[in-house]
């Protein structure tokens, strides 16, 4: 079952899902308790040429012709094995690279771009701030004109990659108050001085997945790291990466629901396996039916992103039904393990916890609610 994948994309996912297998899943647990970042894992992801599926060839990328299918397949496989070490490889492999792609000069490209997909430099990107979540029009983080370029001073909070980022794409406004007409985006190399990491956030999800605030302080930004005139005509083009975050709720609800299968037919109960039980296999296929509706209806998604199609309504009903399908599914496989799923022994408990991150990231539910409530006139 699942979406109509190519034969080349099948066998995309095939040699993925082998290397999730092999080289993710048995130091998922390892690195969830850890909560460092797997360099080495990325740096294999780079070699494999897994990084630079949504570029084309010139800039080292797999110049795959249906990029967005791919990175789907790429987020949800990942996610499957670990959905904090699938978060950094999603926002890097995207959002932050995306920026400078579509928006940073041939120089830039070469810089940030060409190193990034290889794997030896990491990127984020940051717009939230602890006064500007949902209202993300609310930026305060000032960008101001001096000569040769600018000068950024601001907080931003909820960074993921921050802490290990080599660069990062941030969100500035030139007048606070305006909203998001007055928006810009700036590459910011972490090296520069008045750059600095602040707080390094502990979270009860995606735990090697890092979240951290990032201060700066009259951080030197030369012209040609201002990255495109508009930023609105940039968040239109990143409403993308929420098919992204719905692939990873998706690789983490069929773990979850692989690992309660698996349970139902092992645990034995009333001298019987628990999947006897028809209360426990109304409950396995509730969770099948959840996980098909989420993946069918995400590649449908990724599928018309690949078309060229505006897919605001469609990305955001993605993000809806995968993110709350499958935090729905890891509760239900909590329930599947009894008292065994509450103990860190067994991975269950941390699919539930990771679930809940592609509930917040890029937007909560509410937010996808009203996008599409404007889409549809409202
Ligand atoms: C683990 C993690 C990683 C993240 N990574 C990044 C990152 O890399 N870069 C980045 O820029 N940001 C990142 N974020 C920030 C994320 O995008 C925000 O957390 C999210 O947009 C919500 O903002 P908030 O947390 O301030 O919640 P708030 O905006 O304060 O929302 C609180 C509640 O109010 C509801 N609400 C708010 N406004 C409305 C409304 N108009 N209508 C209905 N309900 C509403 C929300 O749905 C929510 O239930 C990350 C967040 C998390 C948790």
């Amino acid at each position: 079952m699942g979406p109509q994948l190519d034969e080349d994309q099948r066998e995309f996912q095939t040699n993925l899902a082998r290397w999730v297998d092999e080289r993710l899943v048995p130091r998922a647990e390892e690195l969830d308790h850890s909560g460092d970042f797997a360099r080495d894992l990325f740096v294999e992801l780079a070699e494999l040429g897994y990084l630079g599926l949504m570029y084309p060839e010139e800039y080292g990328g797999s110049g795959v012709p249906n990029p967005h299918v791919y990175f789907t397949i790429l987020c949800e496989e990942l996610a499957r094995g670990s959905m904090g070490f699938a978060a950094t490889v999603c926002m890097h492999g995207s959002t932050a690279t995306h920026t400078i792609h579509a928006w940073g000069s041939e120089d830039l490209r070469q810089r940030y771009l060409v190193p990034a997909l290889r794997g030896e430099k990491v990127g984020a990107f940051a717009i939230t701030e602890a006064g500007a979540g949902s209202d993300a029009a609310a930026v305060r983080t000032r960008v101001d004109r001096v000569q040769g370029g600018y000068l950024l001073n601001g907080t931003k909070m909820f960074t993921s990659n921050g802490a290990i980022a080599d660069f990062v794409t941030i969100v500035a406004t030139s007048e606070p108050g305006k909203g998001a007409k007055a928006h810009g985006l700036y590459l910011v190399d972490t090296t520069s001085p008045g750059f600095s990491v602040g707080r390094r956030l502990e979270k009860f999800t995606t735990h090697c997945s890092d979240t951290v605030e990032l201060v700066l302080q009259d951080v030197f930004v030369p012209d040609s790291q201002k990255l495109g005139d508009s930023a609105t005509n940039a968040y239109k083009a990143l409403t993308v990466d929420r098919i992204f975050t719905a692939a990873l709720a998706l690789g983490t609800g069929r773990a979850a629901y692989d690992a309660a299968v698996r349970y139902a037919g092992e645990r034995s109960q009333f001298g019987q396996p628990i999947g006897k039980f028809q209360a426990v296999q109304f409950r396995l296929v509730d969770m099948l039916a959840k996980l098909e509706q989420a993946r069918l209806y995400t590649y449908h998604a990724a599928s018309l992103a690949d078309s060229g199609q505006s897919i605001t309504t469609e990305a955001a009903l993605a993000k809806i039904i995968a993110a709350e399908n499958c935090n729905e599914v890891c509760q239900k496989a909590m329930s599947v393990f009894g008292g065994w799923g509450l103990m860190t022994e067994f991975p269950v408990q941390r699919f539930l916890r990771d679930s809940y991150f592609p509930m917040v990231g890029g937007g909560t539910g509410d937010i996808m609610r009203l996008v599409v409530a404007r889409q549809i006139g409202l």
